[in-house]
């Protein structure tokens, strides 16, 4: 039984989504103003997990993933790039994608950009307007009145009762803290700052705000309530609490069921972003040499709901890890020992704990926990000999359901086997050499494979090869 954290209760909750095994869900995606860094990678690999494994648990998920293409941040980098805001969103989005590829992170439903739905977000406005619980400021910008919406806070629970009686200030920027909670706005009047960038309404000539543009995107493609909205914890307040608001406040029905957020990614005890200038990019991580896999790895390996501090040293790790378990899977592929009972219960129990772990709101800690003893005692048994080609036809059934959802095993590893029949022949050329005692030619042969890249072990079993 599925288990999720959720922000509004605080509370791990039963997982149940509105119609039985479809789950809506709207996931905060980037803003494209510049290239992502992993600390955003973060969160849509924690969004990678959730999905695979609710496919896992026979869901059927809907998840669409906005893009932000369209805000304060972009407005100033098309200025200073001399681009237009569909230029600008062309070129970094293609890099976006292909990360997402590289990561082998599964693609969502849709990827709604905020500029293709301007109309939807301007109808939401109006009917707020209509509701009277928006209004247009001195400056022309159209504010939500939070006083008019009792409700407000109860994602980021917080306690408004002082405030709402003060709370007559407004806030034209998109973000701010929770000190400044006030009205905020769903609108933005035109300024000469934005330049080319406007849309007309009957409002009055301006652009969305950041917070409507989700509120609109989301209801548009999940309808006004819907089972799950993701972000990072920095979107709780006061992105999320503003979502809330305008879309309940239009509605009057409960906007999402269960709220999930990730932790950061810090460096050094501190948030990874832009602002700090303390981030990596992916492309900074992969010309260090770092293969994705490991990246995933070590983003995955912590609790999506605790914060991770990033290392080179961390890395390293996981490539090494994300390694052996390469190995594992080509060892696995050559197993064919005598068999015993012990191993068919560790196997079991792997299993039942790895399902088991997930179940408990992700818990990612206990789930490699539980396939890294499972890696340790299937490789022990190899080496003693005691993995039937059953055994280990079944354990690399396991080894795929966890990478069904990890995505870190090398296949190509194991696949390697197969697929280069002259390295093959080689090798069997060295054992029939061997066999017949004439070793100066197995070694010859052993040289030659690894200028070619390839050792040779001779184990138990026979000899098996891997790339250096
Ligand atoms: P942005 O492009 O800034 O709108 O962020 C895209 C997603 O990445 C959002 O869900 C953010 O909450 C998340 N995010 C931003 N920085 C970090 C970080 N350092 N660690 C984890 N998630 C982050
Ligand atoms: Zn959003």
């Amino acid at each position: 039984m599925l288990k999720l954290f959720n922000s509004l209760s605080l509370r791990k909750e039963v997982f149940k989504p509105l119609d039985d095994k479809a789950v809506k869900w709207y996931a905060c995606g980037p803003t494209l103003y510049d290239y992502p860094h992993i600390g955003n990678y973060r969160a849509f690999l924690f969004y990678d997990l959730l999905q695979k494994w609710l496919e896992h648990e026979g869901y059927k998920v809907t998840l669409v993933m906005n893009i932000t293409d369209v805000d304060d941040k972009t407005i100033n980098k098309s200025r200073e790039r001399k681009e237009t805001l569909s230029e600008l969103y062309q070129f970094y989005s293609k890099a976006f994608f292909e990360s997402l590829d590289q990561l082998g992170i599964k693609r969502a439903a849709i990827y709604p950009r905020a500029t293709e739905h301007v109309p939807q977000m301007i109808a939401l406005v109006e009917k707020l307007l209509t509701k009277g619980i928006a209004y247009k400021g001195e400056d022309g910008s159209i504010y939500f009145k939070i006083s008019s919406f009792k409700n407000y806070g109860k994602l980021s629970h917080l306690d408004l009762k002082g405030l709402k009686a003060g709370a007559s200030g407004r806030v034209g920027t998109d973000e701010y803290e929770k000190e400044s909670v006030s009205d905020f706005a769903l609108w933005k009047a035109w300024t000469p700052d934005d330049g080319e960038v406007f849309w007309e309404a009957p409002f009055g000539k301006g652009r969305p705000g950041w917070h409507i543009e989700c509120s609109a995107m989301s209801m548009h493609y999940l309808g006004e309530s819907f089972d799950v909205h993701t972000g990072g914890v920095d979107l709780t307040f006061p992105h999320h609490e503003n979502e809330i608001a305008q879309s309940e406040g239009a509605t009057g029905v409960r906007f999402a069921k269960y709220w999930l957020h990730n932790e950061h990614l810090l460096v050094e005890g501190r948030k990874m972003s832009k602002r700090f200038k303390n981030f990596y990019t992916l492309r900074d991580v992969l010309a260090k040499g770092y293969s994705p896999r490991a990246l995933r790895l070590l983003l995955l390996s912590t609790h999506y709901r605790s914060q991770l501090n990033f290392t080179f040293e961390a890395l390293d790790n996981a490539e090494n890890t994300v390694k052996k378990l390469g190995e594992f899977a080509f060892r696995l592929g050559r197993a064919k020992g005598k068999g015993g009972r012990s191993l068919d219960s560790v196997l079991a129990s792997a299993k039942k704990s790895f399902a088991g772990a997930l179940d408990d709101d992700l818990d990612v800690a206990s789930a490699l926990a539980t396939v890294f003893d499972f890696v340790k005692e299937f490789n022990k048994a190899i080496d003693d000999e005691k993995v039937s080609v059953a055994q280990a036809a079944a354990a690399l059934d396991f080894l795929k359901e966890f990478d069904s959802v990890f995505g870190v095993v090398d296949w190509s590893a194991s696949r390697g086997v197969s697929l280069d029949a002259a390295i093959e022949k080689l090798v069997a050329e060295r054992e029939e050499a061997r066999r017949n005692k004439d070793f100066k030619r197995a070694d010859e042969i052993r040289a030659l494979l690894k200028s070619k890249g390839i050792i040779l072990e001779d184990t138990p079993t026979g000899v098996v090869w891997k790339k250096a």
